[in-house]
């Protein structure tokens, strides 16, 4: 009954205040709206710029003789994680070992 009593309270406290700041709710509510469709936006914007990321990352690998910096699938690969540039420095990196 006390929680009862209480609900009603606070229903009606709720009420009147909803009714004295109804406006300004409805302001808030719109301008949470706005908030919430920009940031949607942002998200879909966001989402499209990491996906260019991806997709457009180049993994770049050393030349294990050279050291030159080059993309991974150019690379010549030897063994697991040996890259070289070209065959000439794979030639070079075989004929020291
Ligand atoms: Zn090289």
């Amino acid at each position: 009954m006390k929680w009862l009593i209480l609900l009603i309270l606070f229903g009606a406290v709720a009420a009147i205040i909803a009714m004295r700041y109804r406006r300004q709710i409805q302001t808030a509510l719109y301008v949470w709206r706005m908030f919430k469709k920009m940031r949607q936006v942002n998200n879909t914007k966001e989402k499209k710029i990491e996906r260019k990321e991806t997709t457009g990352d180049v993994q770049l690998i050393s030349c294990a003789k050279c050291e030159t910096w080059i993309p991974q699938k150019n690379a010549l690969k030897l063994r697991s994680k040996t890259f070289f540039c070209s065959a000439n420095c794979m030639e070079k990196a075989v004929e020291v070992n």
